[in-house]
């Protein structure tokens, strides 16, 4: 039989009546003829708030402990799940990310997917269950519990479908599918119908979290097909595709994107000599940061200034260890900066078309924000800004660039 796997995120599992709902559609998949494989993520901020309490108890919260809490959240949806699948007479077995073969490596928080062992997951469905699995958890090369970041279940689901050879992974979530822009923020955003992974896992980097960055990476190296639906309404969604796909609609821009939750960091003074980025970004690296954009300054009297941007939640553990980066590479001092964003525009027809990063910097500069820091990639053009300036910069970029449904020409 072909199997579907299918991923609820928290909103659409939100309550015991939307976990109803859940149930209901998975029952149809299943009538219609599908093994079905469920994932889900924690119901509605679960994971939030069990982040709240920990923060409550420790500024930084032992790691290990804090994956066994956070894991919590998911194997209360799954189990809600389960008993409602089964009580609409359709035989469900829901498992933890461990019981379920999902192998990791011990990185705690966020923790990579090293291989997936699907037998048990296998037998079930054999079985003639519907499985439904908890997201975002595996289990570590140490045997221990760990979690995959923020938004890990879209990749638990990619990564099972890979495993199963599923015909297809689809992540139902809040919105219609992937939007021009995240719409929440820009009501004239438009749907995309299809979208090429190398797009999407631009915008996913850039703070679209629609789906997991890791996700779409999985994807599309396990040519796992996938799409992104509504959990509300029969809408059609997005697919995810391979750039030459012929029905790809062809776009200069496909898309603007906001990261609400970096932090910038500046070391004041760095002595500008060969080893001195490499043994600050080495001992940051250390601590398990991923850095985002990095700027150094033109020196002066041989000595620099340097700037690079973190995710926000990182920042309490950075601070932990930023007075030893400072004293052991002679700068003078360090500081760090919460009130920032990272607004990005995307689209493959970006490669061959001049101009465009002066056109959003003049989109920017018309409405007076001030732009910080600016990186790119051959798709991508990214500039950090204040936060207050974020949501408004959208809507501002957005609509310089013609994204909405009304101002569309190429199709019309
Ligand atoms: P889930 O709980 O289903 O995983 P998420 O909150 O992780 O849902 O992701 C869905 C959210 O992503 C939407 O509610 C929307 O606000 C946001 N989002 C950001 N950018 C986009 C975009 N380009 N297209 C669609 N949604 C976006
Ligand atoms: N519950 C986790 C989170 O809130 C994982 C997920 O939703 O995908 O990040
Ligand atoms: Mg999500």
């Amino acid at each position: 039989m072909p199997i579907v796997v299918q991923k609820y995120g928290g909103t659409s599992v939100g309550t015991t009546e939307r976990i109803g709902a859940v149930a209901d559609r998975v029952v149809r998949t299943r009538e219609a003829g599908k093994d079905v494989v469920v994932v889900v993520s924690a119901m509605g901020h679960t994971t939030d708030e069990l982040l709240e309490m920990a923060t409550e108890v420790a500024t930084i919260p032992e790691p290990r402990e804090l994956d066994m809490l956070l894991t919590a959240g998911e194997r209360i949806a799954m189990s809600l799940l389960a008993i409602a699948v089964n009580a609409r007479g359709c035989k469900a077995a829901s498992y933890t990310g461990s019981q379920a073969g999902i192998i990791t490596d011990t990185q705690h928080g966020k923790a990579k997917i090293v291989e997936v062992r699907p037998g048990r997951i296998q037998e079930s469905l054999v079985a003639g269950n519907v499985v439904i699995l908890a997201g975002f958890q595996g289990l570590s090369t140490d045997y221990d519990i760990t979690t995959l970041g923020r938004g890990g279940s879209d990749t638990t689901a990619v990564a099972m479908a890979a495993a199963l050879g599923a015909e297809v992974c689809e992540i139902y979530t809040d919105v219609e599918g992937v939007f021009t822009a995240d719409p929440r923020l820009e009501p004239n955003a438009r749907k995309i119908d299809r979208i090429s992974y190398e797009e999407m896992l631009e915008l996913a980097a850039a703070g679209a979290k629609v789906l997991q960055l890791r996700s779409v990476e999985y994807a599309r190296r396990h040519d796992v097909p996938l799409r992104v639906l509504p959990s509300y309404t029969e809408g059609e969604g997005t697919w995810v595709v391979e750039e030459d796909d012929p029905m790809l609609e062809q776009a200069l821009i496909r898309g603007v994107a906001l990261a609400a939750d970096e932090a910038k960091v500046t070391l004041d003074e760095v002595p500008d000599k060969p080893g001195v980025a490499a043994a600050i970004f080495k001992a940051v690296a250390a601590d398990g940061i991923n850095v985002d954009m990095i700027v150094q300054n033109v020196s002066h009297d041989g000595r620099t200034d340097l700037s690079f941007t973190i995710p926000r939640e990182d920042l309490p553990r950075l601070e932990a260890v930023m007075q030893g980066i400072v004293s052991d590479i002679g700068a003078v001092r360090y500081s760090t900066d919460p009130g920032i964003a990272k607004l990005s525009l995307v689209g493959a027809g970006m490669k061959s078309s001049p101009g465009v990063a002066a056109e959003m910097f003049d989109a920017l500069a018309a409405e007076s924000i001030n732009i910080d820091m600016i990186s790119t990639s051959s798709i991508r053009i990214s500039c950090v800004i204040r936060a207050e300036d974020a949501e408004r910069a959208v809507r501002i970029v957005h609509r310089r660039f013609e994204l909405a449904d009304e101002l569309l020409t190429d199709e019309d």
